[in-house]
């Protein structure tokens, strides 16, 4: 299983980050080891004191596939979850000013949060009109809806399977709307997909 991500796409984010608006999507990847497990805490690294939250919807791939059409993406995915792309903010500003990957700052252990079940779409509003929700102690922090991408769910899959082989299992993250911010110990993490709980995670 892998994970693949996708940055800067909701304009309210870029700006806030100060980033250029890019031309194409940007694709990062994180590894299995980076899945947060469940009902464990999230351990801020000793290596970062800037770790932010990104709540971003996720795509489970359920059939493999490459060079996919995005008219045919749809059938590449049934259930759609919620997550946290956390990110060592400091160590990626480093990472990025010099021009070098980002993993270190994305790839971590713990650094890829799961929603508990992912929902099939049936039961979901079109998927880009998604509403979706990150509480910090239980103040509203983030608060997107998937109709602001940039780049929608079947043009992601399109692109990135020129790259990478879908296969069954993996995880695509969609990029995080504007409010990220950073956590510090016993911050308490909660998502909401179409008003309903996706994860509440504790800070240490
Ligand atoms: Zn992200």
């Amino acid at each position: 299983m892998k994970i693949i991500c996708i940055g800067r796409n909701y304009t309210d984010h870029i700006n806030e980050l100060a980033n250029e608006r890019p031309e194409e999507p940007v694709v990062f990847l994180k590894p299995d080891t980076s899945v947060l497990l469940h009902k464990q805490p999230f351990f801020i690294p000793p290596w970062t004191d800037d770790v932010h939250h990104e709540v971003e919807v996720v795509v489970k791939i359920n059939r493999i596939g490459k060079h996919i059409d995005e008219k045919f993406a749809h059938k590449y995915y049934e259930e759609i979850g919620l997550g946290i792309d956390f990110t060592a903010r400091d160590v990626q500003q480093k990472l990025k000013e010099k021009g070098l990957p980002w993993e270190k700052s994305k790839a971590f252990d713990g650094a890829a949060v799961l929603s508990r079940d992912f929902i099939h779409k049936s039961k979901l509003p079109e998927m880009d009109n998604l509403d979706f929700q990150l509480f910090k102690n239980g103040v509203l922090q983030q608060d997107g809806n998937t109709s602001h991408m940039l780049w929608k769910i079947d043009e992601i899959i399109a692109y990135i399977s020129q790259y990478f082989t879908l296969k069954i299992g993996d995880l695509i993250y969609t990029g995080t709307p504007a409010g990220v911010s950073r956590v510090q110990e016993n911050d308490i993490l909660t998502g909401i997909l179409h008003g309903k709980e996706h994860f509440k995670i504790k800070v240490k």
